[in-house]
């Protein structure tokens, strides 16, 4: 027997993740005549970082149909070629997370196996000379990628950094063009079913009350749904990512116009860098353990690469997951569903996988538990391994220079990491679990970036003669220097595909 399908969903909250669930279930639900309402609160307001992203965001951009160049004029956006890391080694060192891959396997063989072979012979160009993502940005240039497998520019992979006040503006206005009814309120009450604890409805502060079958929590940190309703429970990671707070300020717009983010290792915490076409983004994040609100505050203002020129913006969170992200007709998405500190951009990515596994898992009134368990078990493992990732940059460091660093590099790792970081450091080897966000070349990218080096390489390398192996390195290192010096300049790139408004 067919159940009944969900008509009303109501999602609270209209951050970035309550706009853009809101966009892509407006999206995919045409003609379905579900009915999706959002209530948000203009006094409450939203957190209003989180202006730096992943590749897999173009996933997201094209489950909405939206056009590149007009999203990005909108947002005021740059493209983001990887992350700069500097200091988080020791002091002046500095390295880079590109987006893109490493050099081109052989067959069965991997590339970064046939450069470590190569290094373990005589030294060769640097890993990074071989990623052109790193090789052009390393130049401040930016192309688009070619589609044919066949040219070097395809290796090329992108995101965008953009101004997510404006970017919640261009999803709120691509929402409710498909019929989302927007509500600005703020919720004073929730009411549940005394038997299920199912959420009935949630009651605003004008009296009225709003009714649905399914509610999604966007209400960020504080979980008003997820937590103070169903009390789904918090894991704490505190103990292995400590930050807690950041403090954050954007200041007048800098030269040249970086393709990447830079985060910087500071005494207690690290600092972000994201150009924007109109302004530069930048803030603190630091653990208060270790650090105090206006030291903080003074660190950043006095290293602002550019004029302030907006107020100081005082966050608080804990790194950690809601126990249960989806509990009984309440699913949590964005900061309501945990956080992770924005060191490789990871947020925007986790609100868009909640929703594609809410698309994919979406409910009927029946409300098997078996999907809800799905999602659940499925969510936890993306925050996990984005975790280990995380903790990866904090423990893989000479840096004991501060209280800080003596007490983050004295955490025992998880054990999952700890498994990757012993597989590396034996021969390299990098496998991608399940259906991980970041893949081998990431993971490469960051365990070689911070020191670790393995003490073999596969040896099923050793099947090449050397005089092949270095003439394909050299060919493949030319390649990527000429595909470079013909991109344009990422500034130049900018201002013709998409100038701000
Ligand atoms: P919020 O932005 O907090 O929105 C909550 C919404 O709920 C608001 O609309 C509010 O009005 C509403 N609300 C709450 N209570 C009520 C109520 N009682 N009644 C009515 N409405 C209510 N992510 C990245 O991907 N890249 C980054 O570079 C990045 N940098 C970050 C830097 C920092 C310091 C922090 C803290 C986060 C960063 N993030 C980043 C994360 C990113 O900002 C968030 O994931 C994203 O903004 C989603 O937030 P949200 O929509 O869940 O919550």
């Amino acid at each position: 027997m067919k159940a009944e399908p969900i008509k009303n969903v109501v999602i609270v909250g209209g951050g970035t993740a309550g706009w853009m669930t809101a966009a892509a279930l407006a999206t995919v639900s045409q003609r379905t005549g579900l009915r999706i309402e959002l209530i948000e609160s203009d006094a409450i307001g939203t957190v209003g970082v989180g202006e730096a992203t992943i590749p897999p965001i173009a996933q997201f951009n094209t489950l909405l149909g939206l056009d590149e160049a007009a999203f990005l004029s909108a947002t005021e956006g740059t493209f983001k070629l990887g992350i700069e890391f500097r200091d988080w080694v020791r002091l002046g060192h500095s390295y880079m997370h590109p987006f893109g891959s490493y050099g081109r396997d052989m067959e069965a063989l991997r590339f970064y196996q046939l450069w470590l072979r190569a290094q373990s012979i005589e030294p060769t160009p640097p890993l990074g000379t071989f990623c052109l993502s790193e090789v052009a940005a390393r130049r401040n240039r930016f192309a688009l990628p070619s589609r044919d497998p066949g040219d070097v520019l395809s290796s090329l992979a992108y995101a965008y950094h953009f101004d997510a006040g404006l970017y919640a503006r261009f999803l709120r206005r691509h929402a409710e063009e498909r019929g989302v009814v927007r509500t600005e309120a703020r919720i004073t009450g929730v009411s549940q079913d005394g038997e299920t604890g199912f959420v009935e409805s949630v009651v605003l502060d004008d009296g009225r009350e709003i009714i649905g079958d399914l509610f999604i929590d966007c209400s960020g940190f504080r979980g008003l749904l997820i937590e103070e309703a169903m009390q789904a429970g918090y894991e704490s990671w505190a103990h292995w990512l400590p930050c807690d707070r950041a403090v954050a300020a954007p200041c007048a717009r800098t030269e040249p116009l970086l393709p990447y983010t830079q985060a910087t290792a500071r005494d207690a915490g690290w600092q972000w860098r994201i150009p924007l076409q109109h302004r530069t983004g930048n803030g603190y994040v630091y653990s208060s353990a270790h650090l105090g609100r206006e030291d903080a505050e003074g660190a950043l203002l006095s290293s602002l690469p550019g004029e302030p020129t907006g107020e100081l913006r005082h966050l608080r969170f804990e790194t950690g997951r809601r126990r249960r992200m989806w509990e009984g007709n309440v699913v949590a998405i964005g900061l309501s569903a945990g956080f992770l500190e924005p060191l490789e951009s990871t947020s925007i990515h986790l609100i868009q996988t909640a929703i594609h596994k809410l698309i994919a898992l979406f409910p009927d009134q029946r409300f098997a538990p078996i999907e809800r368990d799905e999602f659940n078990r499925l969510m936890a493992l993306q925050f996990e391994q984005v975790r280990d990732f995380l903790i990866l940059h904090y423990i893989q460091t000479e840096r004991r220079d501060t209280a800080f660093w003596r007490d983050v590099t004295a955490a025992e790792p998880p054990e999952s990491l700890k498994r990757r970081i012993e597989l590396f450091s034996s021969k390299g080897r990098i496998f991608r679990h399940q259906d991980e966000l970041f893949d081998e070349d990431n993971w490469l990218a960051v365990l070689w970036g911070q020191g670790v080096r393995p003490s073999g390489y596969d040896p099923m390398t050793d099947g090449l003669p050397p005089q092949d192996l270095f003439r394909m390195l050299a060919g493949m290192h030319r390649s990527i220097e000429r595909t470079a010096d013909a991109m344009p300049q990422h500034a130049a790139f900018v201002s013709r595909y998409c100038p701000g408004t």
